[in-house]
C-alpha cells in the first residue's frame, strides 16, 4: 500500500475532500470538515451501507433517533458510570495518555492491557519503565478514569438546568425504539434496526486524522433474535460485515478478524474487523453479541415491559441483540487508504489515482470539452448527466492535467467532447483505472455509467 497519513491529509486538503475544522481560527483539535468532494464520498459510503444492511435486508428497518436523549438512558446503558478510559498524565511534559495505549505501544502489541486492572497497568508501566511518547521521561501520575461523554445542560434558567449528554453511540436510539419499531412494522423476531448518525466522545487521545475524533458518525445495526439462535446470527454478521468491505473493494489481505480477549460482563462474544491503516492494524468495526442486556436494562430503568410475544406460540421473551457497528469516518479513512495509488507512467511521470469503487466515488463522470469553443455542447451534456448522477465539469487547462485532477479524486469516467461529437454525437470515455478510451454515442452514456456504478 502506498498511502501514508501525510499523503492522505495533504491530498484531502488540496482536493476538497477533508479540511481541518475551523481552520481560519487556527483550527480546533481533532475536528474535520468534509469538503465538496469528501461529502459526496462519505454520503455514498453511508448509502452503500444503508442499502446493504437496511434496504436489502428483508427484515431490517431504519430509524433516525435524537442525539439528545433522556439522561436515564445513559444510566441504564451504564455510560454514566463506566464509559471511561484509564488516563495518565506525564508529570514532566504534562501530556495526557491512555495507560492501555502506552502498554500496547511499549510491548509492540505483545501485552494485552484489556485484561489488566488499573493497578496492574500502573505496575507494568513502572516496572518496564514505559516512557512518555512526547518527552521520553518515565514519570506518570496514577491512573484516573475519565468519562468520555460530553455534557451539556438544558433549561432556560440557571436553576432549572439539567445535565444532558451528547450521545456517545447511536445504539441506544435503536434499543429505546425496539417496541415502537416492532409494533409499527409488525416485525417478527428476528429483525433488525439500523441507524446512521453522529456520536460524540471526549476522547483522551484523539488523532490520526479522521481515525479517532471527538465527533464522528456511526453506522449501527442491531439484530434482535431469540436466545439460542444468537450464535448463528453472530457468525452471520461477522461474515456480512466482512463481505460488505470486500464488495466495497477492500483487499482481504488488508483485513483481519480480532476476537476480544476481555469481554464486557454482559457480552457473550465480541470481535473487531481490523484494517491495515497507515498507522498499522486497527479496529475498523465491531460485532458484538450483547445478549438481552440492553433491552433488560431499559426495561428495568424505564419500567416498560420490553418483552416480545411470539405470535405463533405466545411465548414471551426479551430478545438477544447482535450489534454490528462501524464508524463512517473510519471507513472513509480506510477507503481513502485502500484507494490511494501512485503509478509511474510510460513518460516517467507519476500519477496519483484513487481507485475507489465507482459506487462511492464523489463524481461518477467528469465532462471535459477538448477545447473551450466546444463548451456549449459539453455543458449541455453535463446538465443532462447531472440529472442522473453527481457529475463535474472542467474546461481549465490541458486535457492531460484535467485527467490528473479527476484521477486524484477518483472520478471513474472522464467524458471528452470533441469536434466529432458535433458531427456524430459520439464522445470519448476514459476509464480511470486502465486509462483506456472508448468511443460511444452520447445517448448511450447514461446507461453505460449506470451499469458500472451499481453496488
Ligand atoms: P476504539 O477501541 O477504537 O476506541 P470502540 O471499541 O470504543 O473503538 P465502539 O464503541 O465499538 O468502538 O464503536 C464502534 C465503531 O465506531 C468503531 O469500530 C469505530 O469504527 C467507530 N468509532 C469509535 N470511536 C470513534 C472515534 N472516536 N472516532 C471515529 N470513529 C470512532
Amino acid at each position: 500500500m502506498k498511502a501514508t497519513m501525510d499523503k492522505l491529509v495533504n491530498l484531502c486538503k488540496g482536493r476538497g475532500i477533508i479540511y481541518p475544522g475551523s481552520e481560519i481560527y487556527g483550527g480546533m483539535g481533532n475536528t474535520w470538515d468534509y469538503g465538496p468532494v469528501g461529502v459526496e464520498i462519505k454520503n455514498n459510503i453511508k448509502r452503500a451501507w444503508w442499502k446493504r444492511f437496511v434496504q436489502e435486508s428483508e427484515n431490517s428497518y431504519g430509524v433516525d433517533a435524537a442525539i439528545l436523549m433522556n439522561s436515564r438512558v445513559w444510566e441504564a446503558s451504564g455510560h454514566t458510570t463506566s464509559f471511561s478510559d484509564p488516563k495518565m498524565d506525564c508529570k514532566f511534559c504534562k501530556t495526557r495518555h491512555r495507560a492501555d495505549n502506552l502498554i500496547e505501544a511499549h510491548s509492540k502489541g505483545k501485552v494485552n492491557p484489556d485484561t489488566m486492572t488499573n493497578e496492574e497497568m500502573e505496575a507494568y508501566i513502572r516496572e518496564h519503565h514505559v516512557t512518555c511518547p512526547k518527552c521520553g521521561k518515565s514519570d506518570f501520575t496514577p491512573i484516573r478514569t475519565f468519562n468520555l461523554m460530553f455534557e451539556t445542560s438544558r433549561g432556560v434558567t440557571e436553576e432549572g438546568q439539567n445535565t444532558i449528554y451528547l450521545r456517545p453511540e447511536t445504539a441506544q436510539g435503536e434499543f429505546v425504539n425496539f417496541l415502537n419499531v416492532q409494533r409499527t412494522t409488525r416485525a417478527k423476531v428476528p429483525f433488525g434496526i439500523g441507524q446512521i448518525g453522529k456520536a460524540f466522545r471526549n476522547e483522551i487521545t484523539p488523532g490520526n486524522f479522521i481515525f479517532r475524533t471527538i465527533e464522528f458518525e456511526q453506522m449501527e445495526h442491531q439484530w434482535f433474535c431469540k436466545k439460542g439462535t444468537d450464535g448463528e446470527w453472530y457468525d452471520y454478521f461477522k461474515k456480512a460485515a466482512w463481505d460488505f468491505l470486500v464488495d466495497l473493494g477492500f483487499d482481504p489481505e488488508h483485513l483481519r478478524y480480532k476476537d476480544h480477549d476481555k469481554l464486557a460482563h454482559y457480552a457473550k462474544a465480541a470481535c473487531d474487523i481490523q484494517y491495515l491503516f497507515p498507522i498499522g492494524w486497527s479496529e475498523l468495526n465491531g460485532i458484538h453479541n450483547r445478549t438481552d442486556y440492553d433491552l433488560s436494562r431499559h426495561a428495568e430503568f424505564s419500567g416498560k415491559n420490553m418483552e416480545y410475544t411470539d405470535p405463533v406460540t405466545g411465548e414471551k421473551y426479551v430478545p438477544y441483540v447482535i450489534e454490528y457497528s462501524i464508524g463512517a469516518d473510519r471507513l472513509m479513512l480506510a477507503a481513502l487508504t485502500e484507494a490511494y495509488d501512485e503509478e509511474t507512467l510510460d513518460n516517467g511521470e507519476t500519477r496519483v489515482v484513487m481507485h475507489f469503487n465507482p459506487a462511492i466515488a464523489a463524481y461518477k463522470a467528469a465532462v471535459l470539452p477538448l477545447q473551450k469553443n466546444l463548451s456549449e455542447g459539453a455543458r449541455a451534456l453535463y446538465k443532462k448527466l447531472s440529472k442522473s448522477f453527481m457529475c463535474t465539469y472542467d474546461e481549465a487547462g490541458s486535457i492531460g492535467k484535467r485527467y490528473r485532477r479527476q484521477d486524484e479524486i477518483g472520478t471513474p469516467f472522464c467524458v471528452t467532447v470533441d469536434f466529432d461529437t458535433e458531427k456524430d454525437n459520439t464522445v470519448t470515455v476514459r476509464d480511470r483505472d486502465s486509462m483506456e478510451q472508448i468511443r460511444i454515442s452520447a445517448d448511450k452514456l447514461e446507461e453505460y455509467i449506470a451499469e458500472k456504478i451499481k453496488f
